[in-house]
């Protein structure tokens, strides 16, 4: 049995970024992290820009130009401009190379092909340097930027199609209970319907986890090895629910054991998921995850998803601790440290009703963890907790 925070600790010191890169279209990359640095291969802007719908001025001296012709967005042109002289040009046209400043058209009056500005002009004004945002063969992005929609928009500014990025873990789900059912068909006496699976995935999805397998397993010794050696064999992460606790019918623990994988912690001094068990194999990560729906789905949010998205090469993914003033008083049962399902709104936590760790409810409501350590034996309204706020 180990503590909270130790378990933490152990969990981010044996997870690493996976090995295996990829690459991707730009469309498909969203919530990818770049396994390499990004040069580019163009200046951005590739030429001088206008910033602005107005004129363009050969000169800056005078106060009175003559009108010689337009140049717009797109055109492929650098007409000759002199001093004293003015050409129409809009946001996004290439500024003739004779250009020394652009006015927006706000600011002129133009009469008989004449261009007049009152007010005194400025070298270089409203015209994007070539290379401003970016020089050609600078870098772009770096190795380790998670890529966001602006990241995307970026690179296709730069004419990047594809990028190299790190591999998404392959991710097997394995259900164990006899008394367990898939949703839509009918309970007989002594059944449930089976839910940690589907959560998990929606879980695993969000964080752009697609290859994803299923697998259901009785409450049996031999059936439980095969399949958990055949999903090591074959996943980057096995996560299992229940089997991993005390009963005569738990045998996710024996069967781990058989397999001799590296176990690195079982158990952690925590209410819910006391029997969370992390364990590695050659290239697979393993997390037995007790089976109560509540447990499962806490246990996941501390220790697995800051674990897969360190696989996927996040560099700087932690808990989103905080902390907020509680509403309410609560009594801690045992010894242990406590997640406590709970609602935060303005720098103020509710923890909600029903925590018992086979009980949802609460946590469709929650958007935040309240994190009692092992010495906190209660809390008081007005007293500040720790938060962990959820993704
Ligand atoms: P276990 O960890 O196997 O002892 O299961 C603890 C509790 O969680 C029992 O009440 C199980 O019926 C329930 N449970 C286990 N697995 C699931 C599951 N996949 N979906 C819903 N409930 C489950
Ligand atoms: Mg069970």
């Amino acid at each position: 049995m180990v503590t909270v925070e130790k378990a933490l600790q152990l969990t981010n010191n044996h997870i690493k970024k996976t090995n295996t890169v990829i690459t991707v279209l730009i469309s498909e990359a969203l919530g990818y992290v770049l396994a390499k640095d990004i040069q580019s291969t163009i200046h951005m802007p590739p030429f001088r820009q206008s910033a602005m719908d107005g004129y363009a001025f050969g000169s800056i001296e005078e106060n009175v130009f003559t009108l010689i012709g337009e140049v717009k967005a797109g055109d492929d042109a650098d007409p000759e401009l002199k001093k004293g002289e003015a050409i129409r040009i809009f946001t996004g046209a290439p500024v003739p190379s004779g250009a020394k400043s652009v006015v927006m058209q706000e600011k002129v009056k133009v009469q008989n092909n004449q261009v007049i500005i009152e007010e005194s002009i400025i070298l270089n004004s409203n015209i994007r340097p070539i290379g401003e945002q970016i020089k050609k063969g600078a870098i772009a992005l770096v190795e380790g930027t998670l890529i966001t929609a602006a990241g995307i928009g970026y690179l296709a500014s730069l004419g990047i199609t594809h990028v190299d990025v790190y591999k998404k873990p392959s991710v097997a789900i394995i259900t164990t209970g006899n008394e367990l059912i898939s949703p839509g068909q009918m309970l007989k006496h002594g059944q449930i319907y089976e839910s940690n699976s589907i959560m998990l995935s929606a879980a695993l999805t969000k964080i752009g986890i697609e290859d994803i397998s299923y697998f259901k397993v009785e409450d049996e010794y031999d059936i439980t090895v095969s399949l958990i050696k055949n999903s090591i064999d074959h996943y980057d992460v096995v996560l299992i629910s229940g089997g991993i606790s005390v009963g005569d019918y738990d045998f996710v623990g024996k069967a781990l054991r058989a397999l001799n994988v590296e176990e690195i912690f079982y158990k952690v001094k925590q209410k819910p998921g006391k029997p969370l068990y992390f364990a590695k194999k050659i290239g697979t990560t393993i997390f037995a995850l007790p089976g109560n729906p509540a447990s499962a789905l806490s246990c996941f949010y501390i220790y697995v998803l800051p674990a897969l998205l360190k696989i996927s090469g996040y560099q700087n993914y932690n808990l989103k601790w905080s902390t907020a003033i509680t509403t309410v008083n609560h009594i801690k049962k045992g010894q242990r440290a406590e997640f406590l399902k709970a609602h935060v709104k303005n720098n103020e936590v509710t923890i909600l009703d029903g925590q018992a760790s086979s009980m949802l409810n609460s946590f469709t409501l929650a958007n935040a963890l309240v994190y009692l350590p092992e010495d906190i034996i209660e809390v008081n309204i007005g007293d500040i907790v720790q938060v962990i706020n959820l993704p």
